[in-house]
């Protein structure tokens, strides 16, 4: 079974969440599997060319989850990006629009310096909305987007031609 099969295999597809008509992609069965999950991050890892990538911002709370694995071991430092009001010292923040009301995301004012090249990892990219947010953040710091990795792209969705005039450099291990 190739990698992808496997990935596709673990997902669950749970209907009508968190609202009526989404079908939410769960991996939490993925990161049941310690053996999947080692492989996932050496997948990702492989697709980063050796200093290209400066450092990862994972995108709350699911970016986190292989985020971290793929900085540590890449060497280079992770950088968490969360809802506001979660983060403990000072921050920039972002606000964008959702279908319905906005929401907004911060991360610590320390961590994007100017020039950086930050590579942009969630576990899912739908519509992109939230992905560009982050990269709006990186980039008032001065940072660069390096390129963007997912676990999954619900690609019939076309987030990733969002995600393009940021950087064309998109890696998602399964696509629907
Ligand atoms: P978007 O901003 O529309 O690209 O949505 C991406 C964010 O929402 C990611 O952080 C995902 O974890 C979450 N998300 C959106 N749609 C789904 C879905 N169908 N299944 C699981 N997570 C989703």
């Amino acid at each position: 079974m190739t990698l992808q099969e496997k990935i596709d295999k673990a997902i669950r597809n749970v209907p009508n969440f968190p609202k009526e008509g989404i079908m939410f992609k769960d991996i939490t069965p993925v990161l049941e599997d310690a053996v999947l999950s080692s492989e996932i991050v050496k997948e990702f890892v492989s697709k980063v060319e050796k200093g290209e990538v400066d450092a990862i911002a994972g995108i709350e709370s699911r970016g986190f989850l292989f985020g971290f694995p793929i900085a540590m071991a890449l060497g280079i430092p992770f950088i968490l990006i969360r809802k506001t009001g979660k983060l403990p010292y000072k921050t920039v923040s972002y606000k964008y629009d959702l279908e319905y009301g906005s929401a907004e995301i911060e991360m610590h004012e320390d961590t994007v310096t100017k020039g950086m090249n930050v590579l942009v990892h969630d576990d899912l990219l739908a519509t992109g909305g939230t992905a560009i947010a982050a990269s709006e953040l990186i980039k008032m710091q001065g940072g660069n987007i390096a390129g963007y990795s997912f676990l999954v792209d619900l690609a019939f969705l076309e987030g990733a031609e969002k995600l393009k005039k940021y950087s064309t450099k998109i890696t998602s291990l399964v696509s629907y």
